[in-house]
C-alpha cells in the first residue's frame, strides 16, 4: 500500500497533511493505496507556488508554451497504456474505455498547441482618423480545477493543458477516490518540460476545496461534479469575485422515433447506458421509445443484450463493464431500483444480485433493464450514475420531448430517426446543451465546447474547445494614438469614432 502525496513546486509532499483516505480496488473491493487530506496550509502553499509561476509563464510566448503541449501529446500517446491502467485499478472501468478516455484527453491538448493561433487577438487600424484599436486576451492568473471520479485523467485534461496554454498556472483537487491519475499527469507535463509551479495537485475534500473557493490568490474555478456540489461551487466561488464554471450532473434521455433503425438503436443504448457501467455524465438512462410498439420491440432486442453483457475486472479480456466506484455507490444504485420496482416499475433484467466469481467483496452491480418507468418514479428523477436502464414510453414526439425539457437537467440526449422533420426540429427546440441524432453520446470534439443546459451547469462558459479561452484569459481592448501633429484641442463631450 502506498501514499499518494501532493505534488506543490514541482516536489511530491505531504506538505501539512496528517489525515489520509482510502483508495480502493473497486472489482476487489480492497484497499489499496491511501491518498492525503490536504489541508489549507497546503493549498495556500500550491496558490503561493502557481503565483510565483505565473511571473515567467504568463509571459512566455504561447509559441513555446505551445511546445509543452506538443511533447505532452507525444508523451502521453506513447505512455496511454500505463494511464489507461493507472485509471482503471482505481476507478474499475475497463482497459479499453480507459483508452478512450486517454485519447479524448489527447484531443483536448492536440488542441491547445494551436494557442497561438487562438490567441492572436483582433486589430483595426484607423478606427478614427489616426486611432487604431488592438483586443487581446490575456490570462487571469491563478486557476484550479476540481474534478470527479468518473474520468480521473480526462476531466483533469479538459482543464489544464487549455488553462496553461493560455499561460495561467493551475493547482488542481482531483477526486479523492481515484487519485493516481492526477500525479501521473503532473509527471507526464514534467517530462514534456512543464516549470515546476505552473502545474500544482493537492489532494483532499472538502475542506480543500473550501480553501481554493476563498482563497484571495485564486481567480478562476472550473469544477465538474454532481449538481449539489457544482450549485455549491458557484455560490460560494461567486461570492468570493471568482469566474466559475461548474459542470454538474445529468439524466440523459435517447428519443426512438417508430421509424428507426431499432438494432442500432438497441446497441446504441447498450453502450451508451452500461458502458463505464453508466458512470458518464453523458451515459443515455433513459430510452423513450414512441409508440406501445415501438416500445415492445425494442424492450425485446435490449433484453437479450443486457443480459448477455459482459461483466469483469478491467483486465479481463472482452469484459464490457465493470464494477461500479464503491460500496455507497452499489448500495444507492440497489436502493434505487428497489425503489422503482415498490413504485411499480417492471424489472426486466436484474443486475442487483450479481456475483462475480474470484471478485466476491468488489463493488458489482450487474446490467439493469426497467420497462415501465413514469416521470413521477424516483428512478426517473435522479441520476442513478450505475449500470441501469429506465425505458419510458411515450405515447408522442410531443410528449417526449415535453418530458426532456421538463427535467431539472439539460445535459445531453438524443433522436433515432430517419425522419429529417422530427430530426432538425429535436436539435432545433430540446432544451439541452448536447444533442445527438443518430449519436447516442455526443461528446463535442475538442475544437467545440462541452457544456449542458439547465441544473447540468452554473456559470456562462462551456468547457475545453473556444468556451475555455474565454474562460481562462480576460479581454484587453487598447486605442492607440500617435502624435502627428493634428491637434484638435480637448473636447469635453463624450469621444466618439466619427
Ligand atoms: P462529486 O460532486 O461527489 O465530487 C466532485 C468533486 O467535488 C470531487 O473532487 C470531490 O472531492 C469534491 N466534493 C465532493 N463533495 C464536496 C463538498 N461537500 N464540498 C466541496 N467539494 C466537494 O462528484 P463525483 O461523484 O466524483 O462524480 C460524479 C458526478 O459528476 C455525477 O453527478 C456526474 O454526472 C458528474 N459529472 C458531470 C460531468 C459534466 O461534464 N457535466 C462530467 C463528469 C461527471
Amino acid at each position: 500500500m502506498s501514499l499518494i502525496q501532493h505534488i506543490i513546486d514541482g516536489q511530491l509532499t505531504k506538505g501539512q497533511s496528517t489525515e489520509t483516505t482510502p483508495v480502493f480496488d473497486p472489482a476487489a473491493g480492497e484497499q489499496t493505496n491511501e491518498v492525503l487530506v490536504g489541508t489549507p496550509a497546503d493549498i495556500d502553499a500550491a496558490v503561493e507556488s502557481a503565483k510565483r509561476a505565473f511571473q515567467q509563464w504568463s509571459k512566455t510566448p504561447p509559441t513555446k508554451r505551445a511546445a509543452v503541449m506538443f511533447r505532452m501529446r507525444d508523451i502521453l500517446d506513447r505512455r496511454r497504456d500505463e494511464v489507461a491502467t493507472t485509471i482503471s485499478r482505481e476507478h474499475g472501468k475497463t482497459h479499453d474505455d480507459a483508452l478512450g478516455e486517454v485519447t479524448r484527453a489527447l484531443d483536448v491538448i492536440e488542441y491547445a498547441c494551436g494557442i497561438a493561433e487562438n490567441l492572436k487577438g483582433d486589430f483595426s487600424r484607423d478606427a478614427a482618423t489616426g486611432i487604431d484599436v488592438c483586443g487581446e486576451r490575456q490570462a487571469i492568473g491563478v486557476v484550479a480545477g476540481i474534478t470527479p471520479f468518473n474520468f480521473p485523467a480526462m476531466v483533469p485534461l479538459w482543464m489544464i493543458p487549455m488553462a496553461i496554454a493560455c499561460g495561467n498556472c493551475f493547482v488542481l483537487k482531483p477526486s479523492e477516490r481515484d487519485p493516481s491519475s492526477a500525479n501521473l499527469i503532473h509527471a507526464l507535463y514534467e517530462e514534456a518540460g512543464l516549470p515546476p509551479g505552473v502545474l500544482n495537485v493537492v489532494h483532499g475534500g472538502k475542506v480543500a476545496v473550501d480553501s481554493l473557493l476563498d482563497h484571495k490568490d485564486v481567480q478562476a474555478i472550473s469544477f465538474v461534479g454532481s449538481t449539489p456540489i457544482a450549485e455549491y461551487i458557484y455560490t460560494r466561488g461567486c461570492a468570493s469575485g471568482k469566474r466559475v464554471q461548474a459542470l454538474g450532473g445529468a439524466k440523459n434521455h435517447m428519443v426512438i422515433m417508430p421509424d428507426a433503425d431499432l438494432d442500432q438503436a438497441a446497441d446504441a443504448l447498450m453502450g451508451a447506458g452500461f458502458g463505464s457501467a453508466g458512470e458518464r455524465c453523458m451515459a443515455i438512462s433513459v430510452a423513450v421509445p414512441i409508440g406501445e410498439e415501438t416500445a415492445d420491440k425494442l424492450v425485446e432486442k435490449l433484453t437479450p443484450r443486457v443480459e448477455a453483457l459482459k461483466i469483469g475486472p478491467y483486465h479481463q479480456q472482452g469484459a464490457e463493464m465493470g464494477p461500479v466506484i464503491s460500496r455507497d455507490a452499489q448500495t444507492r444504485i440497489k436502493g434505487l431500483i428497489d425503489q422503482g420496482e415498490a413504485e411499480g416499475a417492471q424489472v426486466v433484467v436484474d443486475g442487483r444480485d450479481l456475483k462475480m466469481p474470484g471478485y466476491e467483496s468488489g463493488f458489482w452491480v450487474g446490467g439493469t433493464l426497467l420497462d415501465h418507468v413514469t416521470e413521477k418514479m424516483s428512478v426517473y428523477k435522479q441520476e442513478i450514475f450505475g449500470p441501469v436502464l429506465s425505458v419510458l414510453r411515450a405515447d408522442s414526439y410531443q410528449q417526449a420531448t415535453d418530458l426532456i425539457n421538463a427535467h431539472e437537467y439539460g445535459n445531453g440526449t438524443a433522436i433515432f430517426t430517419r425522419d429529417g422533420d422530427a430530426a432538425r426540429d429535436f436539435a432545433a427546440n430540446i432544451q439541452v446543451g448536447m444533442v445527438g441524432v443518430n449519436v447516442p453520446i455526443p461528446v463535442p470534439v475538442a475544437y467545440h465546447s462541452f457544456g449542458g443546459w439547465k441544473r447540468s451547469i452554473f456559470g456562462a462558459h462551456g468547457i475545453y474547445g473556444p468556451e475555455a479561452i474565454h474562460f481562462y484569459t480576460k479581454l484587453k481592448t487598447v486605442t492607440t494614438r500617435w502624435p502627428t501633429g493634428i491637434r484638435s484641442g480637448a473636447e469635453f463631450t463624450f469621444p466618439s469614432m466619427k
